[in-house]
């Protein structure tokens, strides 16, 4: 974003941010957005790759390999990173990994070393682990099936899957799982299960804006019926290198911005509006319509995106200005008060929720 383009810190923000964005973006132009004073919530978490194989291909991934030595995080490297965690005071143990890795050929061989059958095996028995450890799961494994995640609820304070957009796109050519009524479906299932749920919009992997309306306009509606859907990811693509997507476009922060005004206007209040500080100059963002900067690792790498580290703790005061900076459970306060959690997780959401309240550092 060239510097001096909007008012960030005025009360009022005009269209006149808009000069040098596509003709598509002219139906927002003169929508003055209010700005209040708010809070900004980020996670303090641990980030666990259970496995990088996934039977999917999106053209903009370097985190997917091959079935192949190492290609399974094991038991004791997660209990190494869960004994960090606790160390640094981590809430949320992020379990994130490749779609269906049993479907790709050698992978069940793999697994069989770690003692489970299948890959949800592992990663229920990762989560209990976690919670042993005093630290809240939050599984993003892509697609799962009304069962699936019935199960994983047990042992969940919250999932996720990234809608990312309910285009067809050729960036997701050869991705099965990426199939917007696929992602939808779970999505709504998650709602019957009263899971608190993150998703989210990948912006720049070649959707439009209209695209990018669709999408937000779709988790409304998914929200409408369920009121589950806690937040919403805006995340910008980030190319890689050796990728087939490693010389796209990239999108630019003013565009990211007028697409978090969009979500505003679109989505109701009550779903956060998180960006990735790892991944965009947030400060230039907060003044947009930001609410939440997503889970922050004092400990792990950020995995899907390993040349983009975190911002230190200490740095995300300056990243907010002058609004007020919370740490947040994976699970948000309004799912907690309604009792949206297996009985099994109460002690631990009720210590962690006493802790980050009264600002104890204990862990
Ligand atoms: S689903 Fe995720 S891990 Fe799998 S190929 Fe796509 S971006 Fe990579």
């Amino acid at each position: 974003m060239s510097s001096g383009s909007y008012k960030c810190h005025s009360v009022i923000l005009h269209g006149c941010c808009l000069h040098g964005l596509p003709p598509e973006f002219n139906m927002y132009k003169n929508e003055p957005y209010v700005m209040q004073p708010r809070v900004i919530t980020f996670s303090k978490n641990v980030f666990l790759p259970l496995t990088s194989v996934c039977r999917n291909r999106c053209g903009y991934c370097s985190f997917r390999t091959p079935v192949q030595d190492g290609c399974i995080m094991q038991p004791d490297e997660v209990e190494a990173i869960l004994v960090r965690g606790k160390a640094s005071g981590c809430t949320e143990a992020l379990f994130t990994f490749g779609e269906h890795p049993e479907e790709e050929i050698g992978f069940s061989a793999y697994l069989e070393k770690t003692g489970y059958d299948t890959i949800l095996d592992y990663c229920e028995a990762m989560c209990r682990l976690a919670i042993r450890y005093g630290i809240l799961p939050h599984t993003n494994a892509g697609i799962l099936t009304y069962d699936e995640m019935k199960r994983l609820r047990t042992v969940n304070a919250s999932m996720g899957l990234m809608l990312e957009t309910t285009a067809r796109i050729p960036a997701h050519n050869g991705s099965k799982g990426k199939s917007p009524e696929m992602r939808l479906a779970m999505i709504e299932d998650a709602g019957k299960l009263k899971i608190p749920f993150t998703t989210g919009l990948l912006l720049g992997i070649g959707d439009t804006v209209a695209d990018r309306e669709e999408s937000l306009v779709a988790i409304r509606d998914v929200h409408r019926k369920y009121g589950h859907i806690q937040e919403i990811i805006l995340q910008n693509f980030c190319p890689k290198d050796n990728t087939p997507m490693a010389a796209f476009r990239v999108p630019e922060t003013q565009e990211i911005c007028e697409t978090i005004r969009m979500a505003r206007r679109i989505l109701p209040a009550e779903i956060a509006i998180q960006i990735a500080p790892n991944l965009i100059d947030a400060s230039q963002l907060i003044g947009c319509g930001v609410d939440d900067l997503g889970g922050i690792s004092p400990v792990t790498v950020d995995y899907v995106n390993p040349n983009h580290p975190w911002p230190a703790l200490e740095d995300l005061k300056k990243i907010v200005g002058g609004a007020t900076l919370r740490e947040r459970l994976c699970v948000y306060p309004r799912f907690i008060r309604m009792g949206w959690y297996d009985p099994g997780l109460q002690p631990l959401i009720n210590r962690l929720d006493q802790r980050i309240r009264t600002g104890s550092t204990q862990p």
